[in-house]
């Protein structure tokens, strides 16, 4: 037997990690688990070029609770380690780990971020243990097993374990103010949470099932009653994980089902479908494997939850994974595995990181490829999905010039009759009708089918189209669309009156003269709230109507850019809300108005009332007011 020190610099190293690492005491079972895997398939490479013999086919890795002991053991059957190989790795290699990370992270215990992603190694052990044991014995039969003991102190024992099966068990003497690692809930999170995917099955207790090998029997009473004779059951091992997740497959191997499977798999409360999915695989220039999912977006959706998980070699690390996914693709869900993502490090440096910034191009890039090649292959289904999708793309659109680019082949622009359009075959399709006398092509656009229905029908009667925009950033995504396009401008359908918005030659000759346009406009303004509407005369087409309010496009596009944020708009204050009082002057009604002898204010506030009423504006006292007038104007 050997006592020794281990050689430290730091004397008190374990307090220290102990402190460190408070919020995250649980990552020592995801640590302890990898070092079996990572044993495991040492072993399993070795017997693979005919270096050891043995059976490594059924090697598994085993977790069991020791309640009254207060000890949790972690046992594998992978390489194992010799006294000489507990010395060099345990202490001196394991160690070391341990003394760089608190090196490194000595001033940065604050970042809660960085040291849940750091592999503290076989140490974090004493995170949650006042002593652990290993016992160890190498699949090189001649090798004596090893027995390591270490209190957390820089002292040790090693010597003969009496161990005779090949592989590795580490015992944690559980720390009393770590009991809940004993309790099989806690653990069984925790499995779930790390492991879930790990490729050497993990064993955690076991569970009762029927027995395969036992058909029960149909028993007739002597009253010709059947009965079936009560299903024996067996106990067997309970195994946690799903070693060969469908992330690991090649792609001409699963097929949609596996798909959705997997899903489920990962998000076991989702029950909807996702929309469809996209298979990551590259290994070069760095390696990456993983599958994402559209799901489909609702506006109630709890982003917080079942987020995209990321993977080093089927270990979970983290669901935050900002940097390394671009922001517009953290809406979709699935797993990415690399190991070429450096997670000892901040998020701002990871940002910075050229493999990193490669592998978000990458995935940037894989998701175009995937919605272009859905609409060309399916322009139906692709349309169907498109609502569903379109947050994503018109963010992505947004925020990533390369996908903005890519984006022109399949982002879609519907009308008011559920009609699709390109980009481009929407400005084939409007040239013609819907270009202005100053050369710029105008589309026209609602957000609210509903609301601006009267709107809507002015412009379709002229021929024009009428896209349905309603998604919440569509301002942003006009704003860009009209500064890269050359003489392309967008007008809601309710910024102006149609022939306003778009202009063909010099406007109408007004019925009325200038005097009494004059009088028109006073008499108006004296009724009309002047806070709220700015009154416009306009000669119109007879028919339309005598009243129109519009917002203009450039102060409503303003006010909801910057009430959905960016764009510059922050501080520039509140935008009022106010609107122009279109007044056609070449309406019959005009003339009512004019010569109106003791009903001219009625008129015009039912004018107005009407206009409103027609944008859902009308409510509350001014709603009553307007039935009430509406009856006395009836009896006259
Ligand atoms: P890392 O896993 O990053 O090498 P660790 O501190 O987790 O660092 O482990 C240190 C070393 O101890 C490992 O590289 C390995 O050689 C050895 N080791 C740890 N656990 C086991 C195990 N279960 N079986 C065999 N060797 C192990
Ligand atoms: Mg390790």
């Amino acid at each position: 037997m050997a006592k020794g020190k281990i050689n430290v610099a730091v004397e008190n190293i374990f307090p220290l990690i102990k402190r460190f690492l408070y919020s995250d005491h649980e990552i020592f079972l995801r640590e302890l688990i990898s070092n079996a895997t990572d044993a495991t398939l040492k072993l399993k490479h070795i017997a693979s070029i005919g270096e050891y013999k043995g059976n490594v086919e059924d090697a598994r890795i085993e977790v069991k609770i020791d309640k009254e002991g207060k000890k949790l053991h972690i046992i594998d059957q992978g390489v194992g380690m010799s006294q000489e190989e507990v010395k060099k790795y345990i202490n001196d290699i394991a160690f070391s780990g341990a003394e760089e990370f608190l090196e490194k992270f000595k001033d940065e215990k604050n970042d809660a971020g960085i040291i849940g992603h750091f592999g503290l190694g076989f140490y974090s052990a004493f995170m949650v243990a006042s002593q652990v044991e290993i016992h160890s014995k190498s699949y090189r039969e001649e090798e004596e097993g090893a027995h390591w003991i270490c209190d957390g102190s820089p002292e040790y024992t090693l010597k003969k374990s009496k161990k005779s099966d090949r592989g590795t068990e580490i015992i944690l003497h559980i720390d009393e103010d770590s009991l809940e690692f004993l309790e099989e809930g806690r653990i069984s999170e925790l499995l779930n949470k790390y492991n879930k995917f790990m490729p050497i099955p993990i064993k955690f207790g076991t569970k009762e099932i029927a027995d395969p090998a036992h058909e029960p029997k149909t028993i007739k009473d002597k009253d010709g009653k059947e009965t079936k004779e009560p299903q024996k059951m067996i106990t067997v091992d309970r195994i946690i994980n799903n070693p060969d997740p469908a992330w690991t497959k090649q792609p001409s191997d699963l097929k949609d089902e596996d798909y959705s499977s997997f899903y489920r798999e990962l998000y076991p409360t989702q029950f909807e479908e996702p929309l469809f999915h996209i298979h990551l695989n590259v290994d070069y220039p760095f390696n990456l494997t993983g599958i994402l999912y559209f799901p489909k977006l609702t506006t109630n959706m709890d982003v917080q939850k079942d987020k995209i998980q990321l993977y080093q070699n089927q270990v979970f690390v983290t669901d935050n994974v900002e940097g390394i996914v671009p922001d517009f693709l953290q809406m979709l869900r699935g797993v990415i595995d690399s190991p070429d993502i450096p997670l000892n490090v901040s998020r701002s440096y990871l940002q910075a990181d050229g493999a990193v910034k490669k592998i978000s191009s990458y995935i940037t890039k894989k998701v175009a490829d995937k919605l272009s090649s859905l609409f060309k292959n399916d322009r139906e289904g692709f349309e169907k999905k498109w609502n569903d999708i379109k947050i994503v793309i018109e963010y992505g659109m947004l925020s990533e010039p390369k996908f903005f680019e890519k984006a022109q082949s399949f982002a879609l622009y519907p009308t008011t009759n559920d009609v699709y359009y390109t980009f481009d075959e929407l400005k084939e399709k409007t040239k013609a009708a819907q270009t202005d006398k100053e050369g710029n092509l105008i589309i026209l656009y609602a957000n609210d089918k509903e609301e601006q229905h009267g709107f809507i029908e002015e412009a379709e009667a002229k021929g024009y189209q009428v896209l349905l925009l309603d998604s919440p950033i569509v301002s942003h995504l006009i704003q860009k669309l009209e500064t890269e396009g050359e003489k392309v401008k967008f007008a809601r359908v309710d910024a102006d009156s149609i022939d306003k918005l778009i202009q063909k030659e010099d406007s109408q000759i007004s019925k009325l003269t200038e005097e009494e346009q004059t009088k028109l406009k006073t008499y108006i303004e004296e009724v009309v709230p002047k806070e709220k509407y700015s009154v416009q005369l306009e000669a119109m087409d007879s028919k339309s109507n005598p009243f129109i309010i519009t917002q203009p496009e450039f102060l409503r596009r303003m006010k909801e850019m910057q009430q959905t944020g960016g764009g510059g708009m922050m501080g520039m204050g509140a935008f009022p809300e106010m609107y122009n009082l279109v007044v056609n002057t070449n309406s019959e009604l005009m003339q009512k108005i004019l010569k109106a002898k003791g009903k001219r204010t009625e008129y015009i506030s039912q004018a107005l009332d009407l206009a409103r009423l027609s944008q859902n504006l009308l409510q509350g006292k001014e709603m009553t007011d307007f039935i009430k007038r509406s009856y006395e104007l009836m009896k006259s």
